[in-house]
């Protein structure tokens, strides 16, 4: 691995062979045994735990996250605090899965949530323990095994988080890691049958080849894909304020977030007023050292990764390059805003999933709303009016799994996140997470 702010080697590691991720499966097939089989209060502690451990050892794993991704430590705090926030909000949620009665003739008709059994789950680089362990905690309260796998580039804090499980008083094996290049390693767990479902998330294209891996041993999936959000700006919002949220809107995480506003669409007749405060307000984004408290943009996360944001920019005249980035070795790039583009051209339908953003103008409610489904993506998305009215009316026919009115933020732990369209399908966090973690058996009892 390598650190994307210096380009110093950190570390290295072997891959898990195929014996291992063969014998990692199978154990965890028997830790969820024996994890399904505990009281339903020592599962609900078990989790609470885990929750506990990761805070404990939150300044430890941020600094993990910010020296392999390259994240400002501010913000890899943050993310760390979710995960135990995500395993302290399933623990709650540990003896609250149920199934329901159904008035049938004859009998009487019950449902019941099982388990699956092992889950793998394949994590991806912009946000490593994060997606890991939402997915994770919602799995393990359903009551079965998780195996991980962290993008090759980033899994320090994923494998220090399987040290740190192993010492908790929790079945043994109930999570693991298994680390190694996704069509090497990721495809033995796509296509082992002691694997029943995958939680993936990552690329349209390589979801594309999980859900024919998966085909023939039938798994269960959850697919969180590529996006190209819009932030859909009309002339009635409070202006200012869609201002000054529209930098960290796109850019944060150096724009490498599926649910960034890299699409902005301002209504013409405050098209100009948006253009001009947004450039200036992305201007005094500090970009720098992700070891430095004040940082909010470090660089991206490695090199293959800046070649293909760079590879995006060099067709485009005339982008405006907001900010400096620091002198000397990383893999740095400074917030670019391409204003006006043709509305075909692949800057503005293509995923960067980086600090690019394109601001368009829109006509009408009718064009905001054509231009906003007009990708082949629909994760996420902005609205941002004082017309309740209109807020709703456009929220019900944008074609996106999550929407905020008046507000940049997508994710929070209490509610489904997932895309449309090509962004994907299943729903991670909040209770929905949990159907994705369990079959639904129906049981007849005649009377
Ligand atoms: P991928 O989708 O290829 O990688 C995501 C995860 O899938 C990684 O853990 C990767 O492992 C694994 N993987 C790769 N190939 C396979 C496979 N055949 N079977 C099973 N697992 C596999 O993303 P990239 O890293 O190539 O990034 C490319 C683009 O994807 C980005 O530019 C961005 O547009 C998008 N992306 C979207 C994300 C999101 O949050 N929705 C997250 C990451 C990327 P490994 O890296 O070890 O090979």
């Amino acid at each position: 691995m390598v650190n994307p702010a210096t380009e110093e080697v950190i570390d290295e590691y072997l891959s898990t062979d195929a014996s291992s991720v063969d014998a990692a499966l199978r154990n965890a097939a028997l830790g969820q045994r024996e994890w399904a089989s505990l009281r339903l209060s020592d599962r609900r502690d078990g989790l609470r735990a885990i929750a506990d451990m990761v805070t404990e050892h939150i300044d430890e794993l941020a600094s993990l996250e910010s020296l392999d991704v390259g994240k400002p430590i501010s913000r890899a705090r943050n993310e760390i605090a979710s995960v135990a926030q995500a395993f302290h909000y399933y623990s709650g949620m540990v003896d609250k899965i149920c199934g329901s009665t159904i008035p049938v003739d004859g009998g009487i008709d019950m449902t019941f949530r099982e388990p699956l059994g092992v889950v793998a789950v394949i994590a991806p680089w912009n946000f490593p323990l994060a997606v890991a362990s939402w997915n994770a905690a919602a799995a393990l309260a359903a009551g079965n095994a998780v195996v991980v796998k962290p993008a090759e580039d980033t899994p320090l804090s994923t494998r220090r988080f399987a040290e740190l499980m192993a010492t908790q008083n929790l079945p043994e094996h109930l999570v693991q890691v298994v680390l190694g290049p996704g069509p090497t390693v990721g495809e033995m767990l796509t296509s082992h049958p002691l694997v029943r479902k995958i939680s993936f998330t990552g690329s349209t294209k390589t979801g594309k080849a999980v859900m024919r891996s998966a085909a023939d041993t039938m798994k269960r999936l959850t697919l969180e894909l590529g996006g190209k959000s819009a932030s859909i700006i009309f002339a009635d919002s409070d202006l200012e304020r869609a201002i000054a949220e529209a930098p960290m809107g796109v850019f944060d995480n150096t724009g490498q977030d599926c649910c960034a506003r890299s699409r902005i669409l301002v209504e013409r007749t405050v098209f100009t007023d948006f253009v001009d405060g947004f450039i200036a307000a992305t201007a005094e984004l500090r970009i720098g050292a992700p070891a430095d408290e004040m940082t909010e943009l470090g660089p991206l996360a490695s090199r293959l990764h800046h070649e293909r944001v760079q590879a995006f920019l060099d067709p485009v005249e005339g982008a405006v390059v907001a900010g400096e980035i620091p002198d000397g070795p990383g893999f740095w790039m400074a917030p670019h805003i391409v204003i006006e583009p043709d509305r075909r051209s692949a800057i503005v339908n293509e995923e960067v999933f980086g600090p690019v953003a394109v601001v368009l103008p829109f006509d009408d409610e009718e064009d905001a709303i054509e231009l906003a489904n007009s990708t082949i993506y629909g994760l996420s998305g902005s609205i941002w009016t004082s017309n309740l009215g209109r807020a709703l009316r456009v929220a019900q026919r944008v074609e996106s799994g999550t929407l905020s009115v008046n507000s940049n933020t997508s994710v929070r732990l209490q509610t489904p996140f997932g895309g449309f369209k090509e962004s994907g399908f299943g729903r991670e966090l909040g209770m929905a997470a949990i159907d994705g973690y369990t079959e639904l058996k129906n049981v007849f009892i005649a009377t």
